[in-house]
Order: C-alpha cells, then structure tokens, then sequence
C-alpha cells in the first residue's frame, strides 16, 4: 500500500544510538541524561503505585499535576492559566506536539517552521495534511529572521512552530525576538506552537522567554513543555500543554481518542516533586557546569566550537577536519573514534551540510572526560 510518510525512515536518534551500542561508543547523540533522577521523585511514583494510583486518571491528567504546572508557570511567568480548562497532561512534548498539530491542522493548511527544527513536526504536519513551509534560521548564528518569517505567510498559513531553547542550535530566543514575534502575529490569526521542552536549561544568566509572558502571543498558543527533560526522566515520557481554554477544547477532543490518558503513578510522582521549586530552578547551573567542562575539554582541539546558550547540547564545526556529509562524519566519528553525535543536516527537510554536529552534555562527567580525550585525538 502507498506510504503515508515515503521519505522518512527511522529517526536519527534512533540510528545513532544504536551505531553507538554497536561500536561501544560513547553517546553524545541521542539527547537524554546518562545519570539518575532524584531518588526522592522515584520514591513518591513508587508511593503513588502503593497508594493505589494504578487506574485511568482523570483524560486531561490528574488535577494536582494540573494545578501544579499552572502555578509554576505564574510564578516564573506571571501569566494565570486555569488547570481545569487550560492545562493537559501528555505523554511527553512529542505527543503534545503531534495532537496540537492534528487538532488545528486541516487539510491544505501550511504550517510554518523554522529550520533547523525537531525532526517530529514535518512528518507530523504532513500526517495532518498540512503542507510544511520551511523557514531557514540566519545561517550562521541560527537567529530567527522576522522578514523570512513574514514572507512565508499567506492567507493559508494555520501554524508557526518555534522552540527556544533550540534543539539542534543550543541558542535562545530574547525578550526582543519574542516580541518581534507577538507583533509580527497581531495582524493575523496565525496559532502558534512554542516547544519549550528546554525551558530550564538556560545559560550565563540569560532567562527563558516563555510564549506564556507575552499575551499577543499566550492568547494563541500551545506551550509545551516536557518532564522528561527537566527532571532527568526522558523514558517516562510525560509532558503538559497550557493553552489558551478554546484550544485546549479542541486538543482534549484529539487527545481523547490519541492516548486518552498518561499514565498515573507518574502523574503523582511528578505533582509532588512540583512542590519544591529547588530542583528546576537549580537546572541552570547544574548544566552550565557541564557545557563548561565539556567546552573548556575541547578547547584547542580541532573541533570548533560555537555558543550553547540554552539547551544540553554543544554544536561543533567540523568543515576544517573533513568535508564528508555531516551524516558520513558521524558514522565515522562514532566507529572510528567512539563518540556518537548527531549531524545537524537530519533536522532540516533537505539534505543542507554545513558541516556542522550536535552533542549532547547531559552526562556524567567521566562521560564526559572520556569523550573529550577521544575528541582530543581527532
Ligand atoms: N521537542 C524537542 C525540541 C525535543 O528535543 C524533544 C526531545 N528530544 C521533544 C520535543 C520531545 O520531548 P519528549 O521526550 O517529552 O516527548
Ligand atoms: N530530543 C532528543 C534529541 O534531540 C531525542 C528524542 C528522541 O530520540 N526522539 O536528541
């Protein structure tokens, strides 16, 4: 039968990590932590599994995982959402991506992203029957550029997706771009997508510039955030969208018949470790140490390094060592030296080589030394 998806195959994260397990090498590819959560959030899921959280939650998600995700975004954001009406729990920011998609999305509509992007939302919007409108980031330095945005907008533009802290970039965005932005917006009716996943990791005492503290731009928004992401659990796979009441409608009836529901235990697990605001808040520093030390170890070597200002990952330029496709570079890489990363051409819709790599630095740090002292031989 016909594919719906022809030109994809299996993501790069998968590809990688498996090329990584192969070779015994050290992953810096695939982007998840090689070290534990907080023992105290697996206490309290065990806890919720023992106090008989076991069954189907309420479809939205448990209302004191609700409640919790709205306070923590008015007290870092000072915008009030109502966790009965405006906050969904999902399994992971992937999932909330793709129902958001889905509940907006009809057929011939374009969807507006930036390249290089998270490589879900094009086959995710094609899915949709939407047509992807790829935007390119200034070459370069990775910076939106508002008049490309606003050329590539015409009478069936539905959706612009944006995500700061970027993935593969490691750049964010400033008070000024979202601003920009929320003007660029007023005079249409264009629903926007602000992938956040990244929200708390955030450099050199820079702030996140969350969609939710800009009302031009919160009143047509789905915020999506991740816990996998900021509590060290990118297996549990659970997420939360705030949007504003009407769109939350119309993606609970999508979610409702997607997966209904994300699993209990966890929901609880994570409403209690929401209490203290400590762990996230020390994410910053925590991995700013590790982008420091990873940085400081390649210093000198042959790989350039360009700025991570938010995110967990380090882009390298590589077009002084080699000049093969950055995809070619990064089987050799991980075979021929151990150190998995993945080539930035996977998250732009053409085969683009700037020669260009993304690591990962969420890691121990004797993972992180070992990579350095093979990095150092290339
Ligand atoms: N968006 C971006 C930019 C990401 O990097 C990721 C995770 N790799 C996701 C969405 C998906 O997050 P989750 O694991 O919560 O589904
Ligand atoms: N978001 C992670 C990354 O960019 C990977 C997630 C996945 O494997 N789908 O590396």
């Amino acid at each position: 039968f016909p594919s719906k998806l022809p030109h994809v195959g299996t993501t790069i994260f998968t590809v990688m990590s498996a090329l990584a397990a192969e070779h015994g090498a050290v992953n810096l590819g695939q982007g998840f932590p090689d070290f534990e959560c907080d023992p105290a959030l697996v206490n309290a899921v065990t806890q919720a599994m023992k106090n008989g959280h076991n069954q189907y939650p309420p479809m939205p998600g448990i209302s004191a995982l609700r409640e919790a995700v709205a306070l923590k975004i008015e007290a870092l954001h000072g915008r009030k959402y109502d966790p009965t009406t405006e906050i969904t729990i999902t399994a992971g920011a992937t999932q909330a991506i793709f129902t958001a998609i889905l509940a907006i999305v009809h057929a011939g509509d374009e969807v507006i992203v930036l390249d290089p992007c998270y490589d879900s939302y094009a086959p995710n919007i094609e899915l949709a029957g939407g047509t992807v409108v790829r935007v390119p980031l200034t070459p370069g330095t990775f910076r939106p550029d508002f008049d490309r945005i606003g050329a590539a907008i015409t009478p069936r533009t539905r959706a612009l997706i944006i995500n700061s802290p970027h993935n593969p970039s490691a750049t964010i965005w400033s008070a000024a771009d979202m601003q920009k932005l929320q003007d660029l917006l007023a005079p249409t009716n264009i629903l926007l997508i602000s992938d956040e996943v990244y929200e708390h990791m955030v450099f050199d005492g820079a702030e996140h510039q969350s969609a939710a503290r800009f009302p031009g731009l919160a009143s047509r928004a789905f915020v999506v955030s991740s816990f996998g992401k900021t509590f060290h659990v990118t297996g549990w796979k659970v997420g939360a969208v705030a949007a504003p009441a009407s769109l939350t409608a119309e993606f609970r009836k999508v979610h409702q018949f997607n997966v209904f529901t994300v699993n209990t235990p966890m929901q609880h697990g994570l409403a209690e470790h929401l209490r203290d605001p400590a762990p996230y808040l020390q994410l910053p520093a925590f991995y700013q140490a590790k982008r420091d030390l990873f940085r400081h170890g390649l210093e000198g070597s042959r790989l350039k390094l360009l700025p991570s200002t938010g995110s967990y990952f380090q882009c390298v330029d590589i077009s002084e060592i080699s000049t093969l496709p950055e995809s070619d570079f990064c089987q050799w890489l991980t075979r021929e030296v151990g150190v998995a990363a993945i080539p930035l051409s996977a998250f732009y819709g053409d085969s683009f080589n700037q020669g260009v790599i993304r690591f990962c630095f969420a890691k121990n740090d004797a993972t992180l030394r070992e990579a350095i002292t093979r990095l150092r031989k290339l």
